[in-house]
């Protein structure tokens, strides 16, 4: 069950829809962002949240979120992704902005294929600890460390600038480089403060950019992350018309208490806010 404080409605209209993906085979280090999904929809269904978001928008009154359940994430990679792409496209393709849940991070790469027929041309915030530029990882260009390196090499995003990263290595710096990747580390967070998108922005993001301490359930700690805080403030400050989110890695396995699903809730509902506030002309940051 969905619920996101009572927002999600049965339509088949909608502005928002939620589209889940339990897939977590192409995780290098350990498995249990499959799980994701499902302790996502969980942490929404909570008698101690509501559908108003911090910027005052009512997304039960002023918004139609649907959920369409999960991707069928059985079979080899090239089914699961050919499925992600289509459902994520068939969403875009309504004029509605997907809230894909993951799911390791590998599925970003599908799910930005499912965009681009509707916005061939489109610019993304990845909010990540790790870049996610390997060409590839053990072998394999699709696994959650790559999925950045396919999106570029297929020029599915016009401009690419990564959030909270802290844990760069010397491929990914000349990859970022070589594709004129904004990477705005930890040290340089202060940058994030106001950014500025000239195209339709997709926004990717990988709980793990925030700090193990506000989100322990994710498969890779490191330390010196975002506040839950932080990102909120970096996400109600963009400006940009955003058409579609993914947040990615959560892995209820290291999440007993359900912080993490619950920042995960945080995030989806303040972006749904914030694209609802920009719509009817309010201000986000009042
Ligand atoms: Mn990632
Ligand atoms: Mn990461």
């Amino acid at each position: 069950m969905t619920d996101f404080g009572g927002a999600i409605k049965r339509s088949e209209d909608y502005d928002f829809a939620v589209l889940g993906v339990p897939y977590d085979e192409k995780s290098s280090f350990l498995k249990g962002p499959a799980k994701g999904p499902r302790a996502i929809r969980e942490a929404s269904t909570s008698a101690c949240i509501n559908a108003w978001t911090e910027t005052g928008v009512d997304l039960d009154a002023e918004a139609v979120m649907v959920d369409l359940g999960d991707v069928d994430a059985r079979g080899d990679y090239a089914s699961v992704s050919a499925r992600i792409t289509e459902q994520t496209a068939r969403i875009a393709s309504k004029g509605a902005v997907p809230i894909v849940l993951g799911g390791d991070h590998s599925i970003s790469y599908p799910v930005l294929k499912g965009m681009a027929g509707t916005y061939p041309s489109l610019d993304v915030l990845h909010f990540d600890a790790h870049p996610d530029l390997y060409d590839d990882l053990y072998g394999d260009p699709y696994s959650h460390a790559c999925p950045f390196a396919r999106v570029l090499d297929d020029g599915l995003a016009a401009h690419l600038v990564q959030v909270g990263i802290r844990a760069a290595t010397g491929e990914h710096r000349r990859k970022a480089e070589r594709f004129g990747v904004r990477m705005i580390t930890m040290r340089d967070i202060e940058e994030a403060a106001a950014l500025e998108f000239s195209r339709p922005l997709f926004i990717s993001f990988d709980v793990d950019a925030l700090d193990p301490a506000f989100a322990p359930g994710v498969s890779h700690h490191e330390p010196g992350g975002l506040s839950t805080r932080e990102a909120l403030g970096i996400l109600q400050n963009v400006k940009a018309e955003i058409i579609g989110i993914d947040v990615v890695e959560v892995n209820p396995d290291r999440d007993p208490l359900g912080i993490t699903a619950s920042a995960a809730v945080k995030i989806i509902i303040e972006t749904a806010g914030k694209i609802i506030a920009d719509r009817i002309g309010r201000d986000p940051n009042r």
